[in-house]
């Protein structure tokens, strides 16, 4: 099974090395092509990896932010990470889980400490979790599953999560079924290195893991078991950068060409000290600042349809320079330890990795508020069925802006409701304000349409979407 894949590590060397010495005049067509929402081949991606003028790497900067506000708007969709358990039988040389790291805590949830966990995401105003677990026989999918049904059965009075997402080791095709069954929204399996050697090296060759293409077709599989939407990734700072992000764009490619949709999602982490855990120092890797701008806007004009996440792995100024490069979805107020919501200490010996944005839930939406951007908790598509192919076809005609403007506007005006700080209320209010003058410049019909759901809001009606 799986004796040969879709990453040919010749190809890309070469396409890199083909990439190299483009005239400006092709760079820009290369630009503008993205422009009209047009996913990208690979050598064209290989060429602006390869440049190097500083005038055109602006002008891919400038490019990316278009995109961005052309097909996303100012929305920024938020969720929050849940560490269910961090037993795991994986040695991943650059992961403060792994087996051999006698320096954490092991420790899995019970369901009455999920059950705790989730009430304080919930108090907060969170609406989609993701769920992160180790790999081990005792996170099968039973287990996976029951977690999930927990998630969606624990409600406060006024607070709920509406969108579970999962991030796990890869399943069978039996597997991912029961979870389809449950109704997680994504499931998302990051290659980590997408280069064959490096993979080798890092995961262990008798570890599960170190089975590179089980891993690389995880998420066939996963869409052989009925879920819709998948999420890639690669772990940015195991090897060369540009590598990785034509890694990314084939893994994208392939999911098109096998389905008719692509990843519904691409995350680029780059790699974190953890406890205990010398590979941060060691590895030559590292993506500089300026280099992660490349990557983040070269992706974006690459896969303009495919949603970006930016984990709060960085820091808030990264986390500013980065997000209007192409980032649709953020995580905020995040704990990345074992129970590590309850009490708001940082637990060292039981997170994965140390978080570079520390900053609770609040003061990141007052932020995103400040600067203009909508912070949207929308769960409405996968709830309206609105999912793989299906959202895909209506995202590529601009469509998503019919549903996601108004669904960021409703779920914000719920939060600024139920959750917010005085000071957040006042400048969100302001802000949704705007965006309804705005929308009613053009389209007076749909501003009227919002005003009434919002006044439902007002009157004490919850999760209001269209
Ligand atoms: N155990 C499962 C797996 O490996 O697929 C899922 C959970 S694992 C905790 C989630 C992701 O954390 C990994 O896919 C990896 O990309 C990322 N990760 C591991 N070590 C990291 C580090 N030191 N810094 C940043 N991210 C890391
Ligand atoms: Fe285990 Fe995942 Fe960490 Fe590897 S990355 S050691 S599989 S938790």
């Amino acid at each position: 099974m799986y004796s040969e894949d879709f990453i040919n590590d010749d190809e890309i060397f070469k396409l890199l090395e083909e990439g190299k010495n483009a005239e400006k005049n092709e760079i820009r067509e290369i630009i503008n092509k993205s422009l009209q929402k047009i996913r990208l081949e690979p050598i064209e991606t290989a060429k602006l990896l390869q440049t190097e003028d500083k005038e055109l790497q602006e002008e891919i900067f400038a490019a990316a932010r278009k995109l961005k506000e052309r097909i996303y708007g100012n929305r920024i969709v938020f969720f929050a990470p849940l560490y269910i358990g961090n037993k795991c039988i994986n040695n991943c040389l650059y992961c403060g889980f792994r087996r051999d790291n006698k320096a954490i805590v092991r420790k899995t949830l019970t369901e009455e400490e999920l059950v705790e966990q989730v009430k304080i995401l919930e108090s907060k105003g969170h609406k989609r979790l993701i769920l992160v677990y180790g790999e081990h026989p005792f996170y099968n999918a039973d287990f996976i599953a029951n977690t999930v049904k927990i998630v969606y059965n624990t409600k406060n009075h006024n607070g709920e999560i509406r969108r579970v997402n999962i991030n796990a080791a890869p399943m069978d095709v039996e597997g991912y079924r029961k979870l389809k069954k449950v109704g997680i929204g994504t499931f998302q399996i990051f290659q980590e290195t997408y280069h064959h050697k490096t993979y080798n090296i890092l995961h262990p060759q008798n570890d599960m893991k170190g089975n590179y293409p089980w891993r690389l077709y995880g998420l066939d599989r996963a869409m052989q078991g009925g879920i819709d939407d998948v999420g890639i990734g690669a772990l940015f700072g195991l090897f060369d950068w540009k590598f990785e992000v034509m890694g990314l764009l084939y893994h994208a490619i392939h999911l098109e060409k096998t389905f008719g949709v692509g990843p519904h999602t691409i995350s680029f982490p780059r790699i974190e000290p953890a406890i205990n855990t010398e590979f941060y120092d060691q590895t030559k890797y590292k993506v500089s600042d300026e280099d992660f701008k490349r990557v983040v806007s070269i992706l974006r004009l690459s896969v303009p349809y495919t949603g970006m996440i930016l984990t709060a792995r960085e820091t808030p100024e990264v986390r500013r320079e980065i997000i209007p490069l192409g980032i649709s979805q953020i995580d905020a107020g995040s704990k990345v330890g074992i129970g590590g919501y309850t009490k708001d200490d940082y637990i060292p010996e039981k997170e994965q990795f140390h978080l570079g944005d520390i900053r609770a839930l609040d003061t990141v939406v007052n932020e995103m508020c400040e600067n203009g951007h909508i912070t949207s908790f929308c769960t409405a598509c996968y709830r309206s069925g609105r999912t793989g192919e299906d959202f895909m076809d209506m995202a590529k005609p601009g469509l998503i802006q019919k549903f996601c403007v108004p669904n960021g506007i409703l779920t914000f005006k719920e939060y600024l409701l139920d959750y917010a700080s005085e000071k957040t209320r006042k400048n969100g209010e302001a802000l949704i304000n705007k965006e309804l003058e705005e929308i009613g410049e053009s389209d007076p019909g749909r501003r009227k349409m919002i005003e009434e759901k919002i006044a439902l809001l007002e009157k004490g009606e919850r999760d209001i979407y269209v």
